[in-house]
């Protein structure tokens, strides 16, 4: 097991593109990290230069306390798991998880015994002669993790190693990873784009936007305290609603209605006369009808998505959209008026300039 440092870590490319910005993380041994984001803001590249595929521009990574910007990939200890599978189609499971034992010279014996262990963990005991294209999109992934298992190494990087799976399948192997980083203990990161990945797996996420890191916390953290829009609209599915109000007397108006900001916000309220707000809250965040230390608003009900567990309503609050979740006994008609109250709990307020949280 390992741990590691990332200091002040740039990437700009030859092309002179600016990828990431002074990405600060110390990742714990045995720390199961999710870098999360949306496509292009600097997931893989930061993976990449963890892994040594990728020059460092500028700053410190270190390796258990020892700098390890000039190793190369294979000095660093790392095994790596990609989006495509790269199996050897001509290659049984057996050999495709054998191969990398094989090339470092260990004992057949050993390479046997490690061979079955791996196989057993993902379930691939009975596929042990298969060539690649005899098993499943799920099974080639398991096949493609046991390899990098195999190697016992003390950093295990997966970049978005579900995205080719159906959905039934991403969610079993999502479990088997977490399963298998438990069994093996090994430092992970993991990327991919897809919030819920990243809630169900990490013991701690980094949400990344634009090359910047927004916020660095475990699932908990990062659903309850979002430091800014961005991240409080990434993570939750569906995202967090934001009506953006300007403030007058201390309220902001939304339809009918008068909000009191002072209930969320006490004496920073003042701060906030004349300026813009970002009002936020989540669509499982709300209760139906009225209620008190709750702000209460007015909506029509456009749409309705009975998803069993519960029904997505889409509404329309004096002209801006917004979903609601609610149980499915209490969905509602569509092109009916209803009244909804968020606890002041379950309210956020973002500073409409900056569109960080107000605390
Ligand atoms: P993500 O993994 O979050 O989707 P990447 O790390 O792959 O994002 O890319 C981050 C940004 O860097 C993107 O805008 C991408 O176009 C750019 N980029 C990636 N590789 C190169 C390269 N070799 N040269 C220039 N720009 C690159």
């Amino acid at each position: 097991m390992a741990y590691l440092t990332l200091k002040n870590i740039n990437k700009i490319y030859p092309n002179g593109y600016h990828a990431v910005h002074d990405f600060n993380l110390e990742i714990e041994k045995g720390e199961f990290i999710v870098f999360v984001g949306p496509s292009g803001c600097g997931k893989s590249t930061t993976l990449r230069m963890i892994a040594g595929l990728e020059d460092i521009s500028s700053g410190d990574f270190l390796i258990n306390g020892k700098r390890a910007n000039e190793k190369g990939p294979r000095e660093r200890e790392i095994a790596m798991v990609f989006q495509s599978y790269a199996l050897y189609p001509q290659m049984t499971v057996y050999d495709n998880l054998a191969f990398g034992l094989t090339l470092q010279g260990v004992d057949e014996d050993v390479i046997e015994e490690r061979v079955n262990k791996t196989a057993k963990i993902l379930g691939l005991t009975d596929y042990l002669d298969r060539l690649p294209r005899a098993l499943s999109g799920g099974q080639r992934q398991r096949v493609a993790v046991g390899r990098a298992i195999i190697r016992k190494v003390g950093i295990f990087l997966m970049d978005e190693p579900l995205s080719n799976l159906d959905a039934k399948q991403r969610v079993t192997m999502r479990s088997e990873i977490t399963q298998i980083h438990r069994e093996t203990g090994a430092t992970t990161i993991y990327v991919t784009h897809d919030q819920t990945e990243a809630m169900t797996m990490a013991d701690r996420i980094v949400v990344m936007k634009d090359g910047y890191v927004q916020q660095i916390g475990t699932p908990y953290e990062l659903y309850f305290k979002p430091v800014n829009v961005f991240v409080g609209g990434f993570i939750g599915e569906p995202p967090m609603n934001f009506l953006r109000e300007t403030v007058t007397d201390g309220h902001i108006h939304i339809g009918p209605f008068s909000l009191d900001t002072s209930k969320k916000l006490g004496d920073k309220a003042k701060d906030y006369e004349g300026k813009e707000l970002v009002f936020g809250f989540r669509p499982e965040g709300i209760v139906l009808g009225k209620h008190d230390n709750a702000y209460q608003l007015n909506a029509m009900v456009e749409l309705t998505e009975m998803l069993g567990d519960n029904t997505n309503v889409y509404i329309d609050i004096n002209g801006e959209k917004a979903i609601l979740k609610v149980d499915p006994h209490d969905t509602p008609e569509i092109d009916t008026e209803i009244t909804f109250s968020i606890p002041y709990e379950n309210v956020y307020f973002f500073d409409g300039e900056t569109e960080n949280v107000i605390e």
